[in-house]
């Protein structure tokens, strides 16, 4: 008999079956279908003894400081800030636009001031913001949107940025200053040993029992329990009634190269060049020495893993109706990226299984 069994061992299921285990003293069982814990942010040591991150490059990032600091009980850090190049028109030049950018890429020697008023005379008037185009164009003009938006959403979605709701782009910032980070939170960094080790160490508790290789559906009606926390795809759990939810998802390859470094930055990402869309170099991450380097190149994919659900109006309302089933379930808590078909980052998930297991559960 478990009080809670949750399925999945991504950062939403660690969360809510340590602090179930934890602070409520209760029995869990995580239901895991892959042979590992630790959702998509898992990482493994390779053949040749380097870090790397199975499912894509992973950096954690936040300005929630409850958030930072619950991690921090179960992981020291390696204080890493991302960087990233774009490899436009032959040049690498960084990414988001910044007053870098457009300096080296134009060989212009404007001041922030001067950037704002340049982007204030190219940008595209629109009356209103429809999709992801107009989002780009409304800011920074067509050209710079081509260079840098166009061809890299099309690669990445399939789909232009006209055929996307604005959230897609809007994630991107555009600068006109110097401050070449990806990301601004006042918290960033990579687990020092590692995402999977941290996980271990939310888990290691004899009330947690965790069972690998397993869909959940296999074994469920087998089990007693008292709440089930699924962290799973929505569409799935009730057996696709109306209909499935589409996901792009992404094919990686990963290469050992017998020499230190390979690039100047932690991921280049190439908008209009060859079929993939990045490459990440891991030690510039991880921070680890090694006189070998591996890189992953990424392509996108129709098919495979679910990763990126993709935010049609109609998905969205196809959604709503999932979630509307899901909201009469009593005994049933619904939690994290696939199981709201939305794409949150890490600490976003984070916040969210703190915050059920204070307003829902410990209760
Ligand atoms: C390429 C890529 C790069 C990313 N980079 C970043 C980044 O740099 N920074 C950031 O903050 N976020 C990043 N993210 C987002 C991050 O991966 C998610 O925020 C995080 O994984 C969400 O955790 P989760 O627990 O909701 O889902 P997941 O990690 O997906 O965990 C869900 C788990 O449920 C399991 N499961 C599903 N169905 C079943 C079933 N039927 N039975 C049993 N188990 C099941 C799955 O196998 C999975 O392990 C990235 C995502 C991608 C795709």
């Amino acid at each position: 008999m478990y009080d809670f069994v949750v399925v999945g061992a991504g950062f939403a299921g660690c969360v809510l079956a340590e602090r179930i285990a934890n602070d409520l003293k209760k029995k869990v069982l995580v239901i895991e279908k892959r042979n590992h814990i630790g959702g998509n942010a898992y990482d493994y040591y390779n053949e040749d003894g380097i870090l790397v991150h199975k499912y894509g490059p992973h950096i954690f990032h936040t300005n929630n400081k409850e958030v930072w600091d619950y991690l921090s009980r179960f992981t020291e850090w390696y204080y890493y800030q991302h960087r990233v190049l774009a490899y436009v028109d032959g040049m690498y030049v960084p990414i988001p636009i910044n007053l870098n950018t457009i300096n080296k890429l134009y060989n212009t020697n404007f001041t922030p001031k001067q950037l704002a008023e340049y982007f204030e005379k190219i940008k595209e008037n629109r009356q209103e913001i429809l999709n992801s185009e107009d989002v780009i164009v409304s800011r920074v003009g067509r050209e710079l949107y081509e260079k840098f938006f166009k061809g890299y959403t099309k690669k990445q979605w399939d789909l232009y940025p006209s055929e996307l709701s604005p959230e897609v782009t809007s994630r991107v910032p555009i600068r006109i200053n110097r401050d070449d980070r990806y990301f601004t939170d006042r918290y960033q960094g990579l687990p020092k040993y590692g995402y999977t080790r941290m996980f271990e160490k939310m888990l290691e508790n004899e009330k947690i029992h965790i069972m690998l290789k397993t869909d959940y559906k296999e074994v469920i009606n087998s089990i007693e329990y008292g709440y089930l926390i699924y962290t799973g795809p929505i569409d799935y759990f009730f057996d696709y009634k109306y209909g499935k939810l589409p996901y792009r998802s992404l094919r990686f390859e990963f290469e050992t190269l017998d020499c230190e470094k390979y690039q100047e930055a932690g991921t280049v990402n190439y908008p209009n060049d060859y079929d993939f869309t990045r490459i990440t170099e891991f030690k510039y991450l991880t921070g680890q020495k090694h006189n070998k380097t591996t890189i992953v190149r990424e392509y996108s994919a129709a098919e495979g893993e679910p990763y990126y659900p993709i935010l049609q109006n109609e998905n969205i309302e196809r959604y709503k109706m999932y979630e509307n089933e899901a909201n009469k379930l009593k005994n049933v808590f619904f939690i994290g990226r696939l199981a709201n078909y939305k794409y949150y980052n890490m600490d976003k998930v984070v916040e969210q299984a703190l915050k059920l297991y204070i307003d829902k559960i410990r209760q």
